[in-house]
């Protein structure tokens, strides 16, 4: 299960672990039309794609939709989750709003442990599973303007690296991919002629090399990391 699977680099991992076999169930909030694009682009290539839409950030929408998806499917499991769904709400700290900070930790933060928690069970029974978790270099350095982002991000790291340590018995691996700028409706405000050129490769990165990546780390060959921050930026620190 991807989570904000409808687009970005959300739909690139979808697409990436359906190439890998898996079948794959997109999650989205409320771009229902790109969600189905996703999932005919897996399909039409002879994929195995399920729409599975929820709010992250509401603990209510997402045990009803994995309650739901269990019950109709008890014969399996969910044994790889990238939680990849999160917002941008920029703003310097001192003009930033109730809602900018607890949209953001909601979205990006509270969202990993609503779902996580809800498919780990599985995992430590069958005793297999994988868990990406979608950082950001801003919460690796942090980012004026994104506090509340920053925030999320870095706490993320932090929940990484705990829960990691509480199941690797279980063989389930728990990783962060943090990526720099990437190319992608949440980057298409910023100015990226400009920034590309902070970036040591003098440009933004691509959905689907993020993609890449996570599917390296959902493979077998990645067996032995957990715990990890695995950053893709393009030599940006
Ligand atoms: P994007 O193009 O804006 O796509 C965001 C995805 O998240 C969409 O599928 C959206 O679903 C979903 N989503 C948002 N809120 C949701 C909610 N409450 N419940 C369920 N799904 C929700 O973003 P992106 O650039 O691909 O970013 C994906 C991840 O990478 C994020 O965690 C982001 O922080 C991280 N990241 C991105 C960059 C970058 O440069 N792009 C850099 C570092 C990290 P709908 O289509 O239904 O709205």
């Amino acid at each position: 299960m991807i989570t904000g699977g409808s687009r970005g680099i959300g739909r690139a991992i979808c697409l990436k672990l359906a190439s890998m076999d898996y079948a794959v169930l997109i999650n989205y909030s409320t771009n229902v039309e790109s969600a189905i694009e996703t999932q005919k682009l897996i399909t039409d290539t002879g994929g195995m794609a399920e729409l599975l839409p929820f709010d992250v950030s509401d603990p209510k929408s997402v045990d009803a939709a994995l309650e739901q998806w269990c019950s109709n499917h008890p014969e399996e499991y969910i044994s790889v989750l990238v939680n990849n769904a999160g917002i941008r709400r920029d703003a310097l700290m001192i003009f930033m709003q109730n809602e900018q900070w607890t949209d953001v930790i909601n979205t990006d933060l509270n969202s990993f442990f609503y779902v996580t928690r809800r498919l780990l069970k599985d995992m430590l029974i069958h005793r297999y599973g994988r868990i990406i978790n979608i950082g950001s270099l801003s919460g690796l350095r942090g980012l004026g303007g994104q506090t509340n982002y920053s925030a999320a991000k870095a706490a993320m790291i932090g929940a990484t690296k705990a829960l990691a340590q509480e199941v690797a018995s279980r063989k389930v691996t728990v990783n962060v991919v943090a990526p720099g700028f990437i190319s992608t409706n949440m980057t298409k405000d910023l100015d990226e002629k400009n920034l590309q050129e902070t970036v040591p490769m003098k440009r933004f990165g691509k959905p689907e090399e993020v993609a890449a990546l996570v599917g390296f780390l959902a493979s077998d060959d990645a067996a032995y990391i957990t715990g990890e921050v695995i950053s893709i930026n393009g030599g940006l620190s």
